[in-house]
């Protein structure tokens, strides 16, 4: 015989039952089937409610109207659309159901207490209609039903809210009651009875448990439990979208992965089936095909961690003080107060038991044994013994869960990194000796973080990246449309890019799926939020973002000194503007030091030779023991065309016009030929190799006189160039006469920084560089005396985009780093 049950989610309505049904017709032409069924989903909660507010006349009777007329939704439904059902034996059994439940919220009200096993029977209300229901369906299509009453057989002890069942006396109580059944059994779960005969429940989602004891009753050959998912997943699918289904498991770990909150099954449920080597499956009702779970002896070894698991609502009590050192039957003490009071402890830390033990337990239960503690340790409390005992409250327990994991070394390190990644603060850790599960005790609002990252990275092993771009001008725009054309071959290569969020200086979309790059300047236009440190911090904490990427493609001042507020918040900083790194030390030095702490990368390979690897290979040379000699490069790509095309015969002015009408240029050209912006470039790489200087410190030449380089409004800069061009042709003359070339600088030597016009003869490194391009010569002890070169186009869209996109990838390696 095998045991079938059907949880609360397969009988949501009419249609669902009816399904139920139709499971059960098939089966029971294979072989007997014995049926446990829960409540219709939902009752059981408004019974639940309804019991807790007995006295409360008002809420009570709304209560009860609710669940009356739902269940008698459900009974007309059924009879107007099946005309062979029995109606009036239905409906007369109905009533008497309603009626029962009446007189026994009446009961308690006269009371003014209801009673452990009037409370029971009432909240058993949902499981007998069940019953009665699926009888009328199944009487309906010719199936005949023994139906089984729990009272008759399923023996529970009477302590607690949750009591245990007495398998051997259920067991010979239900082969005197039943000793012959029919194809078809039909039993109400959740409850049971005690020695007395008064009903218990075997405490929420106690069908599955009621299954597991029929199943060693009636020596079943396999127990089905059938709900509304296809089987056990590695972790909740209701938290994790890409949660994946587990073929088979052995008993101990449904056992770890249920009692430490897994929903999909009772926790006391695998003990009778383990012990009686009975089978289990997780099936789907509404998937009747897919194979399921099976929990058995068996566990496949593929997987070392086979499952995540959390649970909400704890409370974690710590009971500490200097009299505790050397005291004897402590910890015994402790638990058994807690165990007199009938509260669970769910968990105990590894903390040393000489000083302190912390433990858990469900929320709910917190003040009762803080109550019980305080009680048992007056004297101790008194005169000082031992400290106040502390209850931290709104906790979780989030678990690793597999049989294999003991063979696997850094299981914990992964676990704990994963839970570090997303800034979740673990308060206490816990594992059991067969190293069966790892368990953290964190705060609850962070579980849903918590579980995401952590399947991600020891489950899925797919690094997801949320991008947030901030600026889409050029750049900005280029790297859109890098990320959209990349994301389906990264995805290929187990990478998954979000593109979350797009800012310009008005307006932030925001889109947890990613935004829509087809369709982003609309959307964008259309958006009225603005990029505030606060709406990202809202926006990541209701998407359970766990790896926010910023990426700065505008050159605003504003934005760079938010870095360290967005480092500090947990977002990595991935940036071509230059700014933040040009600003002054104490700040360059504070988003390093914030990076480090909050482990957060901060990537400016674009700050330098727009994707020239300049940044990377320096920090590699200096990681490996190298130190910079003399630097010299050709840092602006509009100055490299700008001193090429003049040697071609042009003059600086129009030179410049044909640089900027290409977009080589900033929409201001002075920018470019003040020299500023090369000046930052050369303190970047100068901070790099540790010299600590500020920009005010860069003694720099501008192309073009101050007056000229100060004007800001382009028009006016463009009409006066000209007046510059003669003295500056002069100068290209002279350096022409010596065969040389003229070249815009910037250089670093003896720990001081220069940026300049130079006249170069054609043996030096730069002499060639022109077109755009860029060049860097390093001269380091392990490169001489001829220097490291790096050259290559150095401006333009891009390359800039390429560059940072490269950086937004590098944020993969310190979250990924295994
Ligand atoms: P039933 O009404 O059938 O008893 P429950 O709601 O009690 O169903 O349990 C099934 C639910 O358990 C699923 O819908 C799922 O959301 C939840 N659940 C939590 N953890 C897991 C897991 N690891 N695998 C499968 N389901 C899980
Ligand atoms: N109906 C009960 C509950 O909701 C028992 C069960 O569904 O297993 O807790
Ligand atoms: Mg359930």
């Amino acid at each position: 015989m095998k045991v079938l049950k059907f949880g609360g989610s397969s009988l949501a309505n009419l249609a669902c039952f009816n399904q139920v049904a139709s499971i059960i017709d098939k089966e029971s032409q294979l072989d007997q089937v014995a049926v446990v069924v829960s409540a219709p989903q939902g009752v059981t909660n408004e019974l639940v409610e309804l019991v807790d507010n007995i006295g409360e006349v008002k809420v009570c009777d709304e209560l009860f109207e609710s669940i009356s007329r739902k269940l008698k939704a459900l009974v007309e439904d059924a009879l107007s659309s099946q005309p062979k059902l029995a109606k009036e034996k239905l409906q007369t059994a109905f009533e008497e159901l309603i009626v029962k439940l009446g007189q026994l919220i009446q009961g308690a009200r006269l009371l003014e207490h209801c009673p452990e096993s009037t409370r029971a029977q009432i909240l058993s209300t949902g499981e007998r209609f069940s019953v009665l229901l699926l009888n009328a369906l199944l009487d309906a299509n010719a199936i005949e039903v023994t139906t089984l009453e729990p009272k008759l057989f399923l023996i529970t002890d009477t302590t607690g809210s949750e009591p245990v069942a007495d398998l051997e006396a259920s067991k010979v109580k239900f082969q005197s009651n039943y000793p012959q059944l029919g194809q078809v059994a039909l039993l109400p779960g959740f409850i049971g009875c005690n020695s007395k005969g008064e009903t218990t429940t075997l405490g929420r989602n106690g069908s599955d448990y009621s299954a597991a004891v029929l199943s060693v009753c009636v020596d079943a050959y396999s127990c089905e439990i059938w709900t509304d998912v296809d089987g056990v997943y590695n972790a909740d699918p209701r938290l994790v979208k890409h949660a994946q289904l587990i073929d088979s498991m052995s008993y101990h770990e449904a056992m770890e992965l249920s009692y430490f909150g897994a929903k999909v099954l009772h926790p006391k449920t695998i003990a009778p089936l383990s012990l009686n080597q009975i089978p289990c499956w997780i099936k789907n009702t509404h998937a009747p095909e897919k194979a399921g779970t099976l929990i058995s002896n068996e566990t496949s070894e593929k997987e070392a961690i086979k499952a995540i698991s959390n649970l909400s609502d704890v409370a974690m009590i710590n009971v500490s003080g200097p009299g505790m050192k050397g005291m004897v039957g402590m910890a015994s003490r402790v638990f058994s107060a807690i165990s007199w009071a009938d509260i669970s402890v769910i968990l105990i830390s590894q903390s040393s038991a000489e000083y302190c033990i912390s433990f858990c337990v469900p929320g709910n239960e917190a003040d009762a044994a803080l109550e019980c503690l305080n009680k048992a340790f007056e004297l101790e409390l008194k005169s000082d013994l031992l400290e106040p005992i502390s209850v931290k409250r709104n906790l979780a327990i989030v678990t690793l869960v597999g049989d294999h994991m003991q063979q696997q070394k850094g299981t914990a390190a992964k676990f704990f990194k994963a839970l570090a990644q997303v800034r979740v603060n673990i308060i206490a850790i816990a594992q059991d000796s067969s190293e069966r599960s790892i368990s953290a005790v964190i705060r609850d609002e962070r579980t849903d973080d918590a579980v995401k990252v952590c399947h991600q990275n020891l489950f899925l092993k797919k690094p997801t990246i949320d991008a947030i771009v901030v600026g889409c001008g050029n750049v900005g725009g280029e790297l859109i449309q890098q990320i959209k054309r990349q994301q389906a071959g990264l995805f290929e290569k187990d990478i998954v890019l979000n593109l979350v969020g797009i800012a310009n200086s008005k307006r932030i979309l925001l889109d947890k799926n990613g935004v829509d790059l087809d369709n982003w300047q609309n959307d964008l236009a259309r958006s009225e939020d603005q990029l505030t440190l606060e709406k990202l911090n809202q926006f990541v904490s209701e998407a359970h973002l766990s790896t926010p990427v910023i990426i700065d493609c505008t050159s605003n001042e504003s934005i760079a000194m938010q870095y360290a507020d967005y480092l500090a918040n947990g977002f990595h900083i991935v940036t071509a503007n230059k700014k933040a790194n040009t600003a002054d030390l104490t700040y360059y030095q504070k988003l390093r030091d914030i990076a480090q702490a909050k482990q957060r990368r901060f990537l400016y390979e674009t700050n330098v030779g727009a994707g020239l690897p300049v940044i990377d290979n320096l920090q590699g040379l200096l990681r490996a023991g190298d130190s910079l000699i003399q630097f010299e490069g050709i840092l602006s790509g509009s100055l490299s065309y700008i001193f090429g095309e003049i040697h071609k015969g042009l003059s600086l002015s129009e030179a410049t016009l044909k640089a900027r009408e290409l977009g080589y240029t900033e929409p201001n050209p002075a920018e470019d030929l003040s020299g500023l912006d090369v000046a930052r470039k050369v303190l970047v790489i100068a901070r790099e190799t540790g010299l600590k200087l500020e920009l005010s410190d860069i003694e720099l030449e501008s192309v073009v006189p101050e007056e000229l380089a100060q004007i800001t409004d382009a028009d006016e800069f463009v009409r006066r160039l000209p007046e510059y061009d003669q003295t500056f042709q002069s100068k290209i003359e002279k350096a022409q006469q010596n065969k040389h070339h003229l070249r815009y600088i910037a250089s670093i030597e003896n720990g001081r920084c220069k940026v300049s016009i130079q006249s170069v003869d054609a043996s030096h490194p730069l002499y060639a560089v022109a077109d755009g391009e860029n060049a860097l010569a390093l001269s380091t002890e392990y490169y001489q005396p001829v220097p490291f070169v790096i050259r290559g186009y150095g401006a333009g869209a891009a390359v800039t985009a390429a560059g940072l996109f490269g950086d937004l990838l590098r944020t993969l390696a310190w979250d990924h780093a295994q």
